[in-house]
């Protein structure tokens, strides 16, 4: 699912992506001629690894986030939150990948050794 930026308004419209158990939904809307605003959530059912006995599970997961896309490049030491899409085209499969990923690199335990006295608090 792919949005051309010269389609956003001023006036938020809704996207939805729906791609297995997970399902990301939002409002995109312009800022200004390069940039626009993405207010969306990530829900679904995803499948983690514990990072203790490597145990999979899955668990629900409820991941709101907002970002600014710009089709213009960054300049140095531009807000970490700003995503690039330089053709001027949104690639929201691309944005719910690259969340997931980062998600994934969090650390995650399984119900059994998350009662386990961890001191690592789980955030979703
Ligand atoms: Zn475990």
């Amino acid at each position: 699912m792919k949005i051309a930026f010269a389609k956003v308004n001023r006036s938020p419209g809704d996207f939805r992506y729906d791609k297995g158990e997970l399902d990301f939904f939002g409002k995109l809307s312009r800022i200004d001629a390069h940039q626009v605003r993405l207010e969306g959530t990530i829900e679904g059912e995803v499948e983690w690894e514990c990072d203790r006995c490597g145990a999979s599970f899955s668990e629900p997961l409820h991941h709101p986030l907002a970002l600014r896309l710009s089709d213009r490049p960054l300049p140095v030491g531009a807000d970490l939150d700003t995503v690039e899409f330089l053709d001027g085209i949104i690639d929201i499969p691309a944005l719910m990948e690259s969340e997931i990923a980062s998600i994934r690199s969090e650390y995650h335990y399984c119900p059994r050794c998350e009662g386990d006295g961890s001191e690592i608090d789980l955030e979703f």
